[in-house]
């Protein structure tokens, strides 16, 4: 879970040297770790401890972090290598990344262990160890259900985050699954889409046309700012798909918390179209193309699961064929069914409908049939990445209206 810290500017600067200390650190013990060929936790900290605690100025217990952490980069490159995401042995990619030690981001996230960290939840205060000595009273933000999991669930380590000039940290917590529903008394059909994100089957559109009206004025802007091509423009850019992330990741949790709650509430399961492929699926114009790649249906997906399987709710994915020009009163399969983007209309039975809703129902319906054939719940195992962060800051201007956009 992520909450967000609101120090004064003088703990700012204390935070902000401390992670760059560790950082600095982080990288040299990395160089020592990469030239004595020392990956192995315990082994590099002989090669490291006490040069860190001397020339960095960091407690006992930091030290041991950074060490842990450049021998935890080696771990993942090694993975990394393994799974070939770098390419093939002998790759230009796969050569750089292992000729040289790998090295930190002067602002890169370091952990904190409870030794350096401690949390007053009530007075929304934590205790943190900078270089500049121990830090009581930093302030942080977060609803009041976010206080209500960090205090019954937070365990073992927190990672300490700066991004855009704001200061993050995100808390492990560990929250108990309820128990899966095994006996759904129905199904909830979602069906993604460009033009409506998400349409339920009981007919409700979630982010749809004004959440577009922004994205599309958000990309006028950014081939502005990209044909401008200047230092600044590139860090305006860079600033600004971070925010559009953020955004798009908020509206995510947004739709998939909404359509989880929907579900858990009624005992139903929730039916989706099985994602993979969808960017081939579905054939746009240009303008539309680059919309619709843009917004991270798998994200969305991987929420959806995430949130199902907390709240025991069982997630089905349907093949996506044939859902948008079957009717879902009498299953007669046309193309020519779909009139327009929007409209439905059978050619066999003359039935009528809002085009997402008419396919969401069809989603629905092959969810139900797979799940009577003895389907079971395809929500995947939990990530390692803490995927579903429980929401994150509310209520700012924007995010009302926001809202008011995705009809919640
Ligand atoms: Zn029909």
């Amino acid at each position: 879970m992520q909450v967000r810290l609101l120090p004064t500017s003088e703990q700012a600067v204390a935070l902000e040297a401390t992670l760059r200390a560790c950082n600095e650190a982080a990288t040299w013990a990395s160089g020592v770790a990469f030239e004595k060929n020392v990956k192995n936790n315990f082994a590099l900290r002989e090669h490291t401890y006490h040069q860190i605690k001397a020339r960095w100025g960091l407690g006992a217990q930091a030290a041991q972090r950074v060490i842990k952490k450049a021998c935890d980069a080696y771990a993942t490159l090694k993975s990394a290598l393994k799974a070939g995401n770098l390419g093939r042995p002998g790759s230009k990619r796969y050569r750089r990344a292992v000729e040289k030690p790998v090295a930190f981001r002067p602002q890169g996230a370091q952990p904190y262990d409870d030794r350096m960290l401690s949390w007053q939840i009530d007075q929304r205060r934590i205790s943190i160890w900078t270089t500049a000595g121990r830090m009581r009273d930093v302030a942080f933000t977060a609803a009041p259900e976010q206080l209500a999991t960090l205090a019954l669930h937070r365990k073992g380590e927190s990672d300490l985050v700066c991004r855009d000039g704001m200061w993050f940290l995100n808390a492990t917590c560990d929250v108990p699954d309820a128990a899966p529903n095994n006996e759904p008394v129905d199904f909830l059909g979602v069906d993604l889409g460009i033009i409506n994100i998400a349409t339920t089957s009981d007919g409700q559109i979630m982010a749809g046309r004004e959440l577009n009206r922004i994205r599309a004025r958000e990309r006028t802007l950014r081939t502005k700012l990209q044909k401008k091509n200047t230092p600044s423009a590139r860090r305006r850019l860079k600033k600004r798909r971070r925010k559009e992330a953020r955004r798009a990741r908020d509206i995510n949790h947004k739709i998939a918390k909404h359509v989880v709650v929907e579900a858990e509430r009624t005992a139903r399961g929730i039916a989706l179209e099985d994602l993979t492929g969808i960017r081939e699926r579905v054939r746009l114009r240009k303008p539309q193309r680059a919309t619709h790649s843009s917004w991270s249906f798998a994200q969305l997906g991987q929420f959806i699961a995430c949130k199902a399987r907390r709240a025991g709710v069982p997630v089905v994915h349907v093949d996506p064929a044939y859902t948008s020009r079957t009717c879902a009163e009498c299953g007669h399969i046309d193309k020519a069914n779909r009139v327009s983007q929007a409209r439905f209309a059978c050619r066999s039975c003359g039935f009528v409908d809002h085009a997402d809703r008419n396919s969401s129902r069809n989603i629905r319906a092959k969810a139900w049939v797979l799940w009577r054939r003895g389907a079971h719940s395809t929500a995947p195992a939990p990530l390692l990445e803490p995927a579903c962060g429980a929401g994150r800051k509310r209520s700012t201007t924007a995010s009302g209206a926001r809202c008011a956009s995705l009809g919640l």
